[in-house]
């Protein structure tokens, strides 16, 4: 996991000097703007409201917990994951914990499967993908020589995805499960992506299908928007829906985290860092669609990534109707939503330039996923929440600069 030093902790001069004499705040107190009531902001403002500090966040949407949103569907009752599919998974004990202690997390085992070529095999490649596709009945040492005849040995250090994939998995699998569905995800060839990507998915040589390695897996009884409005149900915390940031509010604060996007607080004024968005065909039925959560398509014909079927999210609950999303993955333009920051070369070299801004910006920290320009994990941006809300507070105690 990514530590605190991995985040734009900018906090780097003295407070700025305050703009009004509210009478809503005390004189000692130090009034502290969020912009955006995600994960980040709810995390660290809520350890900052709870050392005494004076909080408010804002959020241009009208719900809160950003793009972990959960709503439950007007018709079925199904609790829908409104922009796609988020599972709970660490290795981090205190990020465990801390989730714990504002919801229950009911066991979800994130169980995925993909349609190739006409066939349903499960993901990540383990022993029964590798066995099913190759029809055969390897053991574990037999599977792993024989994948080890398929792979191209002469990549000795993968670089791209790609090599990544030729090297681990051979050409019949990534064909299969992995070109095609990069392909559409990324809108680009599997050659021109760093081979990071692909080192999120392991391949499996037994029969355990669990999409993730990690200790803790779960679901958000309530779904994730309760979480995170109990994250922010503390005394110091103000929350303001539906309402934009002007540089003019920032000024009436002593310090800003700001979890927009960067290359958006500075008016992308060298240029737009580029993104994937999502496009979500949602339909309901009854009963059961397709009889899993998640349903990838590796298939380069079929236009989407995946059919998600968000019941079985919540494989607790029982419903007569089901809601699912069909996802598609296009480019960002300025009027959607960023989800997958893209990194690639020309975006990393734009992104140094707005860190270096970013960096003679007093008195703002810039957090979280676009805040930082990084594909984050759930967990990530919590345990980094909680590092950066340690590293302000220690920087306050000293009146040090961060
Ligand atoms: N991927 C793929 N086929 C799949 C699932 C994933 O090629 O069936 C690739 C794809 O490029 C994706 C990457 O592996 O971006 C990482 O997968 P993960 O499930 O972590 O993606 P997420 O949707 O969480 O970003």
């Amino acid at each position: 996991a990514l530590g605190s030093t991995n985040t734009l902790l900018l906090w780097c001069g003295p407070p700025l000097p305050r703009h009004r004499s509210d009478a809503q705040f005390e004189d000692d107190e130090v009034r502290i703007l969020f912009v955006g009531a995600g994960l980040s902001g709810a995390v660290i403002g809520r350890r900052l409201a709870e050392a005494g500090h004076a909080v408010t966040l804002i959020d241009s949407r009208a719900h809160v917990g950003g793009n972990c949103h959960t709503e439950r569907d007007a018709q079925t009752d199904v609790m829908v994951h409104v922009y796609g599919p988020h599972i709970f998974h660490t290795d981090d004990r205190e990020v465990w914990d801390y989730v714990n202690g504002f919801t229950r997390f009911m066991p979800f085992k994130n169980q995925v499967k993909t349609t190739s070529q006409g066939a349903v095999y499960s993901l990540p490649v383990n022993l029964h993908t590798i066995n099913q596709f190759y029809g055969k009945t390897m053991r574990p040492a037999e599977a792993r020589a024989f994948l080890e005849e398929q792979a191209d040995t002469s990549i000795t250090d993968p670089q791209t995805f790609e090599e990544q994939a030729l090297r681990f998995v051979g050409p019949d699998l990534y064909a299969a499960f992995f070109k095609g569905y990069t392909e559409k995800q990324w809108g680009c060839s599997p050659t021109e992506l760093p081979a990071s990507i692909l080192k999120r998915l392991p391949v499996r040589f037994n029969y355990d299908d669990n999409y993730f390695f990690h200790r803790f897996q779960g679901m958000p009884e309530n779904g994730y928007t309760p979480m995170i409005a109990a994250i922010l149900d503390h005394p110091g915390m103000d929350v303001m829906l539906e309402t934009t940031f002007t540089p003019e509010m920032g000024a009436q604060f002593d310090h800003v985290f700001y979890s927009g996007p960067l290359d958006g607080y500075f008016d992308y004024r060298l240029g737009r860092l580029g993104y994937r968005t999502l496009d979500f065909e949602r339909f309901s039925e009854t009963g059961d669609y397709q009889g899993c959560a998640v349903m990838n398509y590796g298939d380069r014909d079929v236009p989407f990534t995946r059919i998600t079927e968000h019941k079985h999210f919540s494989p607790w609950e029982e419903h007569e109707g089901t809601v699912c999303y069909r996802e598609f993955s296009r480019s960002c333009t300025p009027d959607d939503i960023p989800y997958y920051p893209i990194r690639m070369v020309e975006e990393k070299a734009l992104l140094a330039r707005y860190v270096e801004l970013a960096r003679e910006t007093r008195g703002v920290t810039f957090v979280g996923r676009l805040g930082t320009y990084r594909y984050l994990d759930m967990d990530v941006t919590i345990r980094e929440a909680l590092d950066t809300a340690a590293d302000f507070l220690a920087h306050a105690a000293a009146g040090t600069p961060a």
